[in-house]
């Protein structure tokens, strides 16, 4: 079994590990949640265990419908192996219904469907606070060029019509949600990270009620019972 070898970095949610192997590392999950960049902090037992195993299942799903992914071996109850790549410096977000900072921005109500997805992209800088940014700026920034943006945008949408396929046969409907994608040695854009209930907004489908991090930024109380309630319902219905 691969072992871990030096902390690469470790970041809010995860620590990441080389191995013995120069195109792998491994992923270890805290329990530890953040909001607004750091500022607000937070957590509760078991959430690294949780999201570790609601990622790779996800992922797993998605490698199903054709969407190339990172993952390689969940090792452990919190590790896993994954294929180490290039993260591209783009919080690539897709929204189906208004929420969170899109809201606030364009003063939308909260709730409010789209007749379309939308697509954003958000620098991912911690310095400068992850700035939103439009193609025309990553391209300026050098992060990628116009056919690395088409294949993205590409990926996203396929990803949410998968995602939002996945949670509405488990009675959740996807709001909106987070990805980041990276190159891998060969040069293939796969899809990173993670996607779980800290990178996407969930919601019961017939009480609107929350399933995901916001119970955390709003203080909603309940934070670990309703990631708990989206395994459950993940695992009772994709056996
Ligand atoms: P953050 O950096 O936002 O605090 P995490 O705590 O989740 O986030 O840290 C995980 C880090 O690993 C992130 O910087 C993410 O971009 C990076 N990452 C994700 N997938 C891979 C991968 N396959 N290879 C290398 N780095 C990755
Ligand atoms: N998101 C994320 N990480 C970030 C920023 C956003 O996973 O650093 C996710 C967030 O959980 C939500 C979606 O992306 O599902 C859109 O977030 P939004 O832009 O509304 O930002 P927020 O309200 O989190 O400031």
């Amino acid at each position: 079994m691969m072992e871990k070898q030096q902390l690469l970095y470790e970041g809010k949610a995860k620590k990441v590990y080389s191995t013995t192997d120069d195109n792998l590392c491994i992923f270890e999950y805290k329990d530890d949640a953040t909001a607004f960049n750091g500022l607000k902090k937070g957590s509760f037992k078991g959430k690294g265990v949780i999201n570790n195993r609601m990622a790779n299942f996800i992922f797993r799903l998605l490698e199903k419908d054709g969407i190339k992914t990172h993952l390689v071996e969940e090792i452990s109850e919190r590790e896993t192996l994954v294929k180490k790549v290039d993260i591209i410096p783009l919080e690539v977000i897709v929204r189906n219904i208004a929420a969170g900072s899109f809201s606030k921005r364009y003063g939308v109500e909260e709730g409010t469907p789209f007749a379309q997805p939308t697509l954003e992209f958000s620098y991912k800088n911690d310095e400068l606070g992850d700035p939103l940014i439009n193609d025309y700026h990553a391209i300026a920034l050098g992060i990628a060029d116009r056919k690395d943006i088409d294949e993205i945008a590409k990926i996203a949408f396929k990803v949410n019509d998968c995602l939002k396929r996945i949670f509405i046969n488990i009675g959740i409907k996807l709001v909106d949600f987070k990805i980041e994608l990276g190159r891998t040695a060969d040069g293939e854009i796969v899809l990173a990270d993670e996607i779980s209930p800290d990178t996407c907004r969930l919601w019961d489908a017939e009480t609107n009620k929350k399933l995901d991090k916001d119970r955390f930024r709003q203080d909603l109380g309940e934070f670990g019972e309703v990631y708990h309630e989206v395994w459950a319902r993940l695992t009772d219905h994709y056996k």
